[in-house]
């Protein structure tokens, strides 16, 4: 039952999706617009239960070798000297560019998947939905997940308009690969002017860097997908600035076919699931580049989706609830994304000024050090999730739990994979 899942979208929610359905036995197609994974992005976060998902799916270690060992961020002056400096190093994290996590996630996702396409209409019956798409011929599903994104298109076919969903967190902002001369080795390096960004993020492991844009804005009418609407859009708001490396950056990110632009938004929605679609991922939570929570929660929520569709013996609608209320606390907290936004692009000079101050103080390493241990105390184990009555699944492990409607809680026993 249920065994034929199109999850649509091949990024971090996707591929992490895809591999644990494969493992617990169910058949997962993924479908992405782009001809190829997208590589781009900066560094992102691997940490909390995301490090288990990570290590039970064996790319832990090479995750760890190819971390990007930033030490944190570092506040410039236009003579380029550092006016403050906050390390962000986190024992209980990994940071890897996005684009190396991806690739690793793709070597483990080892199932059909369809480049260059994407869903254009969902039918929903109580059998299945069936499935049309740009290019591809229609074809039928037991479900469908969206993993495609916060603009994803699957929510807008399931669920409703993306103004709905979409809120706007008053900033644009961009990345582009770019010399990694021009920033201090391990360092993501930034120098505002007032409601303005720009910065370089370079890591320790890479030759090259990420030229870094941010700007406070009214919302604009824009396209998502519209890239050379978006290199005008940052070559006008910073097109008159020459101070510090303004100018090098921003030739550097003009000039990029991998520019990466979007709003600073976040996704709130009640519910993840409707009838037999559901989303993951930003898609479904987005908390914005400001969190640092995206891939967290992206490959925890994947694995708890996988996890308790397995545990149901593929029942959605026992999964989907099951899920979602699993997942939800976890983004509720990552979603409040406090002063970060402000850390990063003061509106007024003065906020700058005061800005600078408060990071030469310790006390970003103090609030850390109280959020890990907060987090430690709270933290329950990640189930390990066994099939739940799954025809032709010799693999799967009976113990009391499993057989009485789902997951268990604690990493002692063995693993179903
Ligand atoms: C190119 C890129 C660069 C990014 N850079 C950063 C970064 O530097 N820092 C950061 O914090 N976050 C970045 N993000 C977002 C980050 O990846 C997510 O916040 C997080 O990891 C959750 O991932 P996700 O898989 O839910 O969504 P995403 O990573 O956004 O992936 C969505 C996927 O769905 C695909 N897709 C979109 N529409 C369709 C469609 N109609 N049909 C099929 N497929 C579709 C996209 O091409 C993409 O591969 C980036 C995302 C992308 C796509």
């Amino acid at each position: 039952m249920n065994e034929r899942i199109l999850i649509s979208g091949a990024s971090i929610a996707g591929l992490t999706l895809a591999h644990w359905l494969a493992r617990h036995g169910f058949r997962p197609t993924v479908v992405e617009r782009a001809p190829a994974p997208r590589a781009g992005g900066n560094g992102v976060d691997v940490r909390g239960d995301a490090v288990e998902v990570v290590e039970r799916m064996g790319l832990m270690p090479r995750v760890r070798e190819l971390a990007t060992d930033v030490q944190g961020m570092k506040f410039v002056d236009a003579a380029d000297r550092a006016v403050a400096r906050i390390d962000t190093r986190d024992p209980g994290s990994v940071e890897i560019m996005r684009g190396d996590l991806v690739a690793l996630l793709r070597e483990v996702a080892d199932v059909e998947t369809i480049f260059g396409d994407s869903v254009a209409g969902l039918e929903q019956d109580d059998d299945g939905v069936t499935v049309t798409f740009e290019h591809a011929p229609a074809r039928r599903f037991d479900l469908v997940v969206g993993a495609d994104g916060m603009h994803s298109n699957v929510r807008r076919l399931a669920f409703g308009p993306e103004d709905r969903f979409v809120e706007f967190k008053d900033h644009y902002f961009a990345f582009a690969d770019t010399d990694a001369s021009l920033g201090e080795d391990r360092w993501v390096t930034m120098f505002n002017t007032p409601g303005r960004m720009t910065g370089i993020y370079r890591s320790g492991n890479h030759a090259q860097a990420k030229a870094y844009f941010m700007f406070r804005s009214a919302p604009l009418d824009l396209d998502h997908r519209d890239v050379a609407g978006h290199k005008r859009l940052i070559g006008e708001v910073f097109g008159d600035d020459s101070s510090w490396r303004t100018r090098e950056l921003l030739d550097a990110a003009l000039a990029d076919p991998d520019f990466y632009f979007d709003a600073l938004g976040q996704v709130r929605m009640d519910s993840w699931s409707n009838g037999r679609v559901a989303l993951v991922g930003d898609a479904a939570w987005c908390a914005s580049p400001a969190s640092g929570a995206g891939a967290e929660l992206a490959l925890v929520g994947a694995y708890r989706l996988a996890g308790e569709l397995a545990a149901a013996g593929g029942d959605h609608r026992v999964a989907f609830a099951r899920y979602d209320a699993a997942h939800r606390p976890l983004v509720h907290e990552k979603q409040r994304i406090g002063p970060n936004v402000r850390l990063m692009v003061p509106r007024t000079e003065g906020g700058r000024c005061v800005r600078d101050v408060l990071a030469r103080l310790p006390l970003m390493k103090v609030v850390g050090a109280v959020e890990r241990r907060v987090r430690a105390g709270n933290a329950r184990p990640l189930p390990e999730y066994a099939p739940e009555g799954r025809a032709g699944d010799a693999r799967q492990e009976r113990s009391p739990a499993s057989s009485t409607g789902g997951h268990r809680d604690g990493r002692s026993r063995r693993r179903c994979s």
